[in-house]
């Protein structure tokens, strides 16, 4: 227990170093000694108990079964080959599915917490994981509690536990307590932070004292966070057609036996041939695919800096079309510079700042003093207004570890984009400043006095218009506006809710934040995509709006608002105005909800940026949330669906697109496995009603569906992306996925498919029956070699046609010349391979034995060849006259 002992007991007992923390070496002792930081997660299913899932079908039972009364039968060569497919079937289902389980394990593993430690003397921050016990940690708003910490310097430090204790309203945290050894319960250990817990204000430090599974959430082994495996809305509508089809394909299956029994035909070969038509035509390995697919796009979107924590998001972000984004370093640098100030009544230049000027001097003290970052020349920590400003004193020769040293910081309230403010009190000899720093119109309203000439004098209306001026000549340059006040008091003790009252105003800078080079263009391709961009700043309107405009978000300056003018209006109201608006400012996280929910109540798919702790909300509330990995704490990451390594807006917009190809290329797998199930059924379906002999044996539809359902329809899933995706309109999530004329497509090309095999049979009938006349198609009693001969023509027919009917998928409305024949090597292999195991089942002696096939004669290859590219010729053709009627 350390809760019950004083903080030097603490760091006596454990001997640390609070100056310098532990060494690197000392700690690679330790994480041998103590094992990585992290709680250890259930294992995923074994390849093993994988297999057996995909066996675990009732269909397979029935097939299986079915191949062992044939055996029985006699017919060996049938059992063995259903077997055999049935078997490389589920290993084919199993790698899938492992592919998809580690895909998403990976996933889980990106945006773990980072922890900042002291060691060999620096702070430093480490992934979470390399913590050991006696690291000194620091804690500052946002961040997660990386292990069980005792404390030894808070201030105002609170912490969010809910994740232990179920307490969501965080406690208030105190190195100085030393609590009773009985009964003080978790939540009540305030001088301890627990890991996993959530700091969500000011500052604190301690040493690590457990770690891993030592610790408090460890021992009742909770996880982090549970990130639940739900299907994807995708995979949701994909379930529920597999099983519309399932049924469909059963009945057409059922249909078709009855049929057969009217017709007379062998029962048991009817009875398979259902079973295996059923098998194949039911698309199971969808919901794995979707999977792989969709991790694969993570994986693209991993490399382009924009890191998914949920597979669902990468297919939504294909359906985005309005993004909210933060302006300071998403759409800016965030490489600010100090260029101009206001004070003692002249605005200029920051280079005409007169250090010995006392206002002068006290308005550079107050930015340096009240202040979190570091500057020195060849180190720069903290957030970049704050550096930039203490750059600013750096020219002037205040540098900031001096003066802390000098003007001892004994009090503070830290900064919250709510307030806008920060303020520290600190010891100036004899006397104590309370120095406030903040935008403008908020620290106005806390001054009833200025500093202007050397004296202190009442605030009056002219002097607060002079200073609201200078504020907006700076703001309409695309400055921010940073405004800094103080006041002197006897004592230290003051209490926290005075402090920020009755200041003195000392004066303003202004600084510049350059766009970011590369958000122009992207702003440009959404606008021609459909994808609105909208800004949300926490900086004054003008500055917002003279950099919206820049940017091309915004035209005009009644497309920018004030957050204070949305909080006078109801939400129904805010929905009508807010598509014609692009830039909201002086934003608090509150309002980022309001804006959400207003677009999303007019059907948007909204993506929303944030960083601070109280973004949560609103990027839980958006379809995409999105963090800043740089800047943003691990709040902001936990509750967000997508996370920028390079805080930067054009990452959203490309993983856009990277979403709107992965969501076309899914789509290209359903479309193919379907139009080529169609086409198996129809075939059948329609050969059995005429009363013709079976175009294709049960083997041979389990090897059709071998060859298709696998490689190429996973080659589609990774077709490169289309160049032309952003010149698209934003795809509508409730649009069914048939629609457009995919679903005519899929029909049209499925009917092709089974037309083009039934006419091989009936040729291969004609042929090997020496049939000079055409009807009847197919006449009765036929020899059995004819027949065999006709199914082989039938079965690599179907076989190949599927295979070159991919080519059609890989753009709606391109040629495949257009798109490059070349451009997906995938397909192009997986399409060799299939037509060279087809020829090796043909060919090859062995295998023609047990598929029960005919080696064919030229002539046949040579038809079988013309009438497996007629779907290929078809859809180019068709394309034409889709292009025609686009333009
Ligand atoms: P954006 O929303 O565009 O990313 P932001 O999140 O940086 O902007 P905030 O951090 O909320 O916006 O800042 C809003 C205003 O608060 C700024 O215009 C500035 O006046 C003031 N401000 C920003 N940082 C500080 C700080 N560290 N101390 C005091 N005031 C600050």
């Amino acid at each position: 227990m350390w809760f019950d002992k004083s903080k030097e007991e603490v760091i006596k007992e454990l001997s640390v170093d609070t100056i310098n923390g532990i060494t690197s070496e000392e700690a690679a002792k330790r994480k041998e000694k103590y094992g990585a930081n992290e709680l250890t997660e259930k294992k995923g299913k074994s390849k093993l108990r994988l297999f057996f899932e995909q066996l675990n079908d009732p269909l397979i039972y029935i097939l299986l079964v079915a191949a062992a009364i044939s055996g029985i039968l006699g017919e060996t060569a049938d059992a063995v080959i259903i077997a055999f497919v049935v078997v490389l079937n589920a290993v084919i289902g199993m790698v899938q599915e492992s592919k998809a389980e580690k895909a998403l394990e990976a996933l889980k593993k990106l945006a773990t917490p980072k922890a900042i430690v002291k060691r060999d003397g620096e702070l430093k921050e480490i992934p979470s994981e390399d913590v050991v016990p006696g690291d000194i940690i620091v804690l500052d708003a946002g961040r997660y509690v990386p292990c069980d910490i005792r404390l030894i310097e808070t201030a105002n430090l609170k912490v969010e536990e809910s994740a232990l204790t179920g307490e969501s309203v965080p406690v208030e945290k105190d190195a100085e307590l030393i609590l009773d050894s009985n009964g003080t319960a978790l939540g009540d250990q305030k001088n301890m932070a627990f890991m996993s817990t959530l700091a969500t204000y000011g500052r604190g430090s301690g040493v690590a004292v457990s770690t891993g599974m030592d610790t408090e959430i460890g021992k009742i082994a909770k996880m982090l966070e549970n990130q639940e495996e739900d299907l994807t809305p995708l995979q949701k509508k994909l379930a529920e057609l597999g099983k519309m089809l399932g049924i469909a394909a059963l009945g057409i299956c059922a249909v078709m036996f009855l049929v057969a029994i009217i017709q007379k035909r062998d029962v048991f070969e009817m009875f398979l041939t259902a079973i295996s038509l059923a098998v194949a035509a039911i698309p199971e390995g969808l919901p794995a695919i979707v999977t792989i697919v969709l991790a694969m796009g993570v994986q693209k979107m991993i490399k382009k800096n924009a890191i998914v924590r949920k597979l669902p998001a990468v297919e939504t972000l294909g359906a985005v079309n309005v993004i909210c984004s933060d302006k300071t370093g998403t759409l800016t640098q965030n490489k600010m510079t100090v260029t101009r100030f206001y004070a003692d009544n002249y605005l200029g230049n920051i280079n005409t700042l007169k250090i010995d000027n006392p206002i002068h001097r006290l308005l550079l003290e107050n930015l340096v003093l009240c202040n979190d970052a570091t500057y020195s020349e060849d180190s720069k920590t903290g957030d970049p207004t704050e550096i930039a400003l203490l750059e600013a004193g750096f020219k002037y020769n205040l540098i900031k570890a001096d003066l802390d040293k000098k003007r001892t910081r004994v009090n503070e309230i830290p900064f919250e984009s709510d307030r806008k403010l920060m303020t520290t009190v600190n010891e100036y000899d004899d006397k104590y400043y309370v120095m406030t720093k903040g935008a403008t119109d908020n620290l106005i309203k806390l001054c009833n006095k200025a500093y202007i000439n050397g004296e202190i004098v009442p605030i009056t209306e002219e002097i607060k218009e002079n200073i609201t001026k200078a504020s907006i000549a700076m703001s309409n340059d695309a400055l921010r506006v940073l405004g800094a006040a103080f006041k002197t008091t006897e004592s230290k003790d003051i209490e926290i809710d005075s402090l920020e009252k009755d200041l003195v105003f000392i004066g303003l800078v202004g600084m510049i934040d350059p766009p970011r080079e590369e958000v122009k263009d992207s702003i440009a391709e959404c606008k021609k995509s459909g994808i609105k961009t909208i800004m949300i700043t926490g900086d004054h309107k003008n500055t917002a709006f003279a950099i919206a405009k820049e940017l091309g978000i915004a035209e005009e300056e009644s497309q920018a608002v004030f957050g204070a003018e949305i909080d006078k209006i109801s939400d129904e109201e805010l929905a009508k105005k807010v598509d014609n608006l692009r830039v909201f400012a002086r934003v608090s996280p509150e309002h980022k909800v309001r804006i959400v929910k207003a677009f999303k109540a007019n059907g948007n798919i909204v993506s929303m940026t944030g960083d601070g702790v109280n973004d949560a909300p609103s990027l839980k509330m958006a379809d995409i949330g999105v963090a800043m990995g740089v800047t943003g704490t691990d709040v902001a990451k936990g509750a967000s669906d997508m996370i920028l390594t390079d805080d930067n807006f054009s990452t959203i917009v490309s993983a856009i697109k990277e979403g709107r190809n992965v969501f076309n290329n899914i789509k290209k797998s359903i479309v193919f496995l379907l139009s080529c199930n169609i086409g198996e059924i129809l075939s059948l379906f329609f050969a059995i009603l005429f009363g013709w002999p079976s175009p294709l044996k049960p083997v041979h539809l389990l090897w059709v569906n071998l060859i298709t359902d696998s490689l190429p329809a996973l080659s589609l899933g990774a077709d490169p992306g289309d160049p032309d995706v952003m010149k698209e309109k934003p795809r509508d999530p409730n649009a069914s996925l048939f629609a457009g004329g995919t679903g005519a497509f899929l029909i049209l090309n499925g009917l092709l498919i089974g037309f083009l095999t039934l006419v091989a049979f009936v040729v291969g009938i004609k042929v090997y029956t020496g049939s000079t006349t055409l009807f009847p198609l197919v006449p009765k009693d036929i020899p059995e070699a004819a027949v065999t001969h006709a199914q082989t023509m039938a079965f690599v027919v179907l076989s190949v046609s599927q295979l070159f009917h991919a080519l059609n998928l890989r753009h709606p409305s391109k040629s495949i010349f257009q798109v490059g024949v070349f451009t997906n090597k995938y397909l192009i292999g997986s399409i060799l391979i299939g037509i060279f195991l087809q020829d090796v089942v043909i060919t090859v002696p062995f295998f023609r034995n047990v598929f029960e096939v005919f080696d064919l004669l030229p002539r046949d290859w040579f038809l079988v060849g013309i009438l497996s590219i007629v779907p290929l010729v078809v859809n180019e053709i068709a394309k034409i006259f889709i292009r025609a009627r686009n333009k």
